[in-house]
């Protein structure tokens, strides 16, 4: 008998039966083994996506909220952003929150006057 997919000769008794079809020791595990797909596009994407999408999904609300007021009024001063997002948040909470925001190049600190201003980036 021969290997329906290889062509192979197969010993009798040693064929393996895939639907139907009559499978040498080899074919028979290359036909039962999970699909190995190799898409180095399909990789790029979900990284591209993950990259354009990801800052989003990282923000706490704190640091939405920030970012928002940011861009609604403008660039101010820490003490100025904490006084309008109120609630229980002190300034050096705000101050950490505001460095993710900078490493993410959402927003940065500008000098005017030796005062301090955050801004979106
Ligand atoms: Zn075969």
């Amino acid at each position: 008998m021969k290997c329906d997919r290889c062509s192979e000769l197969i010993a009798p008794g040693d064929e393996r039966d895939h639907f139907g079809q009559n499978l040498c020791e080899d074919c028979y595990i290359d036909a039962i083994s999970p699909i190995k797909t190799c898409d180095p596009w399909a990789v790029h994407s979900a990284k591209n996506f993950e990259k354009h999408s990801g800052d989003e999904r990282m923000l706490t609300s704190l640091q939405s909220e920030m970012l928002r007021i940011l861009k609604e009024d403008g660039p101010m001063e820490p003490t100025a952003l904490l006084e309008k997002i109120g609630g229980d948040i002190g300034l050096k909470d705000l101050e950490r929150e505001f460095a993710t925001l900078r490493h993410m190049e959402k927003a940065r600190g500008e000098k005017q006057d030796q005062k301090v201003f955050w801004r979106l980036w």
